[in-house]
């Protein structure tokens, strides 16, 4: 979907003065403000109603946007950039002062990331500044993938909506921090670990952070998150899948399935979408068969389980 130069204009000016923009990137809608700007920040942490302890991703348009946004920029962090970027790789390292708090969640390192979307990278071009931007959704709930989505969630809570029709990738950026010892996997995304380790070797994986004083929890690692309003549990197999539908519906419940398609990267692609239909839907219930238990599939089956944990 074309965005006319007259709302890119208008987007830009919003940026430039304080004020939110929701963009279009390849994994799926941000919900942006001027990243060194901390009342700015403070409103998409309102319109989210996202606690302050999460941390927000800083897009640039490219490496030459880094230098005065990071104390260092070690040679594993350039290597990733050189090879992804633009690209769903999140790289995190040690912030400068120049960043303000907020937007680290009171922490010492700043989420960074190049987005691969022409509109996305129009609006960090012409605005001239970083952009922070987590996903364009109500904290805890399943991220947009359209601009529909948006509407539906964050109606009056932004000043700008660039429309670049659905979201390619679907899912969320992979996230890495750059640790004393090397890349560490923070959140499984678009990009899968074997491709990253091409690049830098082993990653070490795990949820706590090399720096013991960083922000206690990123939302990206609650066990809670990306999960539709409708209850959803996870089957390990179809056959399970079909004795807990079976269970359900005898006991009078408007039971969904869902299956993912053969795909990796279709079912990463359609999985938000296909979720927020069936959230329209009025099920009591959604029962998903999780796919195999494959690096390949590490992302889909990611987001499935924890849209699928407790609160
Ligand atoms: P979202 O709100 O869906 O855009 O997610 C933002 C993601 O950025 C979170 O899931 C975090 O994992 C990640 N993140 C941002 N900043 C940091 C940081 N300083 N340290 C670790 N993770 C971060
Ligand atoms: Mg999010």
């Amino acid at each position: 979907m074309p965005i006319g130069f007259a709302e890119l204009d208008r987007a830009v000016v919003t940026i430039r003065t304080g004020g939110l923009v929701v963009f279009p990137t390849e994994t799926v809608y941000g919900l942006g403000a001027n990243a060194l700007d901390p009342v700015a920040v403070a409103r998409i942490f309102a319109a989210k109603s996202r606690p302050s302890t999460n941390p927000l991703i800083v897009h640039v348009t490219d490496v030459s946007q880094v230098p005065p946004l990071v104390e260092s920029w070690p040679s594993l962090a350039e290597k990733l950039a050189m090879k992804f970027w633009p690209g769903p790789l999140t790289i995190v390292v040690r912030k400068s002062a120049l960043v303000p708090d907020i937007v680290t969640g009171g922490g010492p390192t700043v989420a960074l990331r190049c987005p691969n979307h022409p509109v996305a990278l129009a609006l960090l071009k012409a605005s001239g500044v970083p952009i922070a931007a987590p996903s364009a959704n109500r904290s805890g709930e399943l991220s947009p993938t359209t601009a529909e989505h948006v509407r539906n969630s964050l109606a009056g809570k932004y000043d700008v909506l660039l429309n670049g029709g659905p979201c390619l990738g679907g899912l969320e950026s992979t996230v890495v921090e750059i640790t004393p010892t090397g890349v560490r996997l923070l959140r499984p995304g678009l990009i899968g670990v074997h491709a990253l380790e091409e690049v830098v070797g082993k990653i070490e994986h795990g949820p706590t952070s090399s720096s013991t004083d960083a922000p206690a929890h990123s939302p990206g690692m609650l066990s809670r998150h990306y999960a539709p309003r409708t209850a959803l549990e996870c089957a390990a197999n179809p056959s399970d899948a079909n004795f807990l539908v079976h269970l359900y519906e005898t006991a009078g419940l408007k039971v969904a399935r869902y299956e993912c398609t053969d795909s990796p990267s279709e079912a990463a692609a359609k999985l938000y979408a296909d979720l927020h239909t069936l959230d329209a839907g009025a099920f009591d219930r959604i029962i998903a068969t999780l796919p195999p238990d494959t690096e390949e599939w590490r992302t889909v089956r990611d987001r499935l389980m924890r849209a699928s944990a407790e609160e």
